[in-house]
Parts: structure tokens; sequence; C-alpha cells
């Protein structure tokens, strides 16, 4: 039987009610992850997720990871999240602003550097995010939980309701883009050399690292960068405050703007999705990484064409719809300095694992 039916009580399991109310649905909830669940996607988590883990324990070690090759994993990890957060997220998905074939074509190897699906499937499966948030349709509707927001629903069969909307949407303007149809008919082997083939040998090529060693580092700033998206779909609509819209669910978390370089402005960005800093203010006033990539190339002529809500629009809104709350414009340096320290923690704690492992392994010697 099919976890999901659109004519029984089945089909509320996705809501937030029938779960709790009825006392054999802790079974049934079992039953439905079973046989719902999309297990090649689970089977594949699995192995990234040890991979990974030797990644972490060779990290932490000082006679391992290379710091070059920790460097080199950060860099390919930001310059991954700009592919997701400038190209697929503001650029395909909310046409927030126009960039050129050259620009277009460097956010598209970094979305594929991210390997989050091509940006095709990464951008429809946003609209309907956007267009049927917290209800059925959204493919990671937050009303099933943190867990299923978070990471959940790419491990489990899409509620048929995500389908049907997802082909009722007018996707005709990325299909109309070269460089999107030229990664979507060559996903497969785009990802292999750029996300799984490059950033492994560079490392063993350029400084000698070994290559297991550069393999579970990448699984491992692979598995850094889906958390730090997944976040702004589980954390962004879960837990903080609504200054523009309160009858909506995303919220402003300023935790996930940290940690996304600027994405978890999200009351915001659900109230004026076309805006393209997703944010009320700019970088120059908030930490916002993600727009001061988009601004940079702005700068070059590149990008053009920029979105943006004015401020009367703004205001009205929130004098309208918003929860009343003051002091959203943070001190700007304040902000930064916070921002940073938080951007770069993997090379930090880094430092930290291999000082702490220097100075309980390698004392020991001056302790006996
Ligand atoms: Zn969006
Ligand atoms: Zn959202």
């Amino acid at each position: 039987m099919p976890p999901f039916n659109n004519n029984t009580k089945d089909f509320q399991r996705s809501g937030s009610q029938t779960m709790t109310t009825n006392g054999r649905n802790a079974l049934y909830g079992v039953w439905c992850a079973i046989t719902s669940a999309k297990y090649e996607t689970v089977i594949w988590m699995f192995i990234v997720a040890v991979s990974a883990s030797f990644g972490i324990l060779s990290g932490a070690h000082r006679l391992w990871t290379k710091y070059e090759t920790v460097i080199w994993m950060f860099i390919v990890a930001v310059s991954a999240s700009f592919g997701i957060l400038s190209g697929a997220h503001r650029l395909w998905s909310h046409k927030c602003y126009k960039a050129h074939s050259s620009l277009r074509i460097l956010l598209m190897i970094l979305q594929t550097l991210a390997l989050q699906n091509d940006i095709y499937e990464w951008s429809r499966d946003h609209r309907v995010h956007h267009k049927y948030s917290e209800t059925d349709a959204d493919p990671h509707n937050s009303n099933r939980g943190f867990f299923f927001a978070h990471m959940d629903w790419l491990m489990t069969k899409k509620h048929p309701q995500v389908i049907e909307k997802g082909r009722q949407l007018d996707m005709s303007d990325l299909l109309a883009d070269t460089v999107v149809r030229f990664q979507r008919k060559y996903y497969v082997p785009l990802v292999l050399l750029i996300w799984g083939v490059l950033p492994t040998v560079i490392p063993y090529y350029l400084w000698s690292e070994g290559l297991l060693i550069s393999f579970a580092s990448n699984m491992l700033r692979y598995v850094l960068s889906l958390h730090q998206s997944w976040l702004v779909n589980s954390a962004a609509h879960l837990f903080g405050f609504r200054p523009y819209d309160k009858g909506i669910a995303s919220r402003e978390n300023q935790s996930v703007v940290y940690l996304s370089f600027g994405e978890g402005y999200h009351n915001y960005h659900h109230t004026f999705p076309y805006d393209y800093s997703a944010s009320e203010f700019g970088w120059k006033s908030n930490f916002n990484l993600a727009t001061a990539f988009i601004d940079f190339f702005a700068m070059l002529g590149l990008a053009y064409d920029l979105k943006k809500a004015s401020d009367k629009t703004i205001s009205e809104r929130q004098e309208r719809t918003g929860e009343k709350i003051k002091g959203l414009q943070k001190n700007t340096l304040l902000d930064y300095m916070i921002g940073l320290v938080i951007t770069i923690w993997p090379l930090w704690v880094t430092y930290i694992s291999r000082t702490i492992y220097r100075y309980f392994f390698e004392n020991v010697s001056y302790v006996y």
C-alpha cells in the first residue's frame, strides 16, 4: 500500500495533526517510514556519512590531512555555496537579476560542485516550495517536523502533490537557458568531474595529499555544505521572528544567516522573493556574502537588472502584516566579525582539534 493517498486520511500525514492525535499512529508512522523511504538515497547518504566520518578523523589528526587540503576544501565548499545561493536560488529560481553567459557558466560549475540536483530540478523544487509553503505540495514541508524539513524529505518518496504541482509550474524560462539545458543533459559526467574528481585529485597532485584522505575530505566538505543549505529549509522555517509577515512560517534566523553566508533572512525572502539580496539590508549593512558576490559581478557588468524591494514597500508591508520588532539592522562591524568567525569555523575547529590531539597524545612522555 502506498503511504499516501489523496482521498483518505493518510493524506493528512504530512500535516501537523494526524500523527499526534491517534495512538495507533506511532506504529503507522514506522510503517510509513519503511514504505515511503527512497532506499537509494538512504544508502547513498550512509556511504557519504561514513566517508565524511573518516574525513573528520583525518582532519583532527595532525599527521594526516594537510592544512593545504583543509583550506582547499574550505574554498571548494564556499564556492559551491555561491553556486547554490547566488546561482540556483537567486538567479534561476527567483530571477532576481540577470547574468551574462560567462557568469551563468561560472555559477553552473559552482552549482555542480555542490551536488544538490541539477539547476532545473533544484529550481523546480524551490518554486514549488515557495508557491505551496507548508502544504503537502511543499517538498520540505516544515509541518512534518524539523528532521523531515532538514533532510528526510530527500530520503522519502515525494508526496503526490509535490509531483503534481511541480508539473504544473511554468519552467520554460529555465528550459530556454542553454547553460541550464547543457548542465541537465550532461549532469552525471559533470558531477563526476566537477564535484568528485577535481576537488579530490588537485590536493593529490599539487601538494601530495593521500588520495584516500583527499577523497574523505571532499566528502566531508560535501556533507557540511548540505547541512548548511538544509538549515534554511528546517531551522529558518521553525525558529526565529517574523517582522515582515507573521502569517507565514519562514523566519529571520540569525544563526542560519551566519552559517549560510546570508541566507537566513527567510521571513523577508518569502515575503519579497524577487529581491536579489534576500534581505532588507544589503551586504554593506548586514552580513550577506551571497549578496556581496552578486554585487561584485554587477560591478564588473556581468550581473544586471538587480531587483530590490523599495523601503516604502517594505515598511508598509511590515506595518500591515509583520511582528513589531525593533533593531533589525545590526551593528555592521560586529555583524561581520561574528559572521566571519562562524564562516571560517572549519579552519579553527581543525586547528583546535589538532592542538588537543597534540596535548593529549604527544605530551604523554612528559606526564610519565
Ligand atoms: Zn527562495
Ligand atoms: Zn523557505
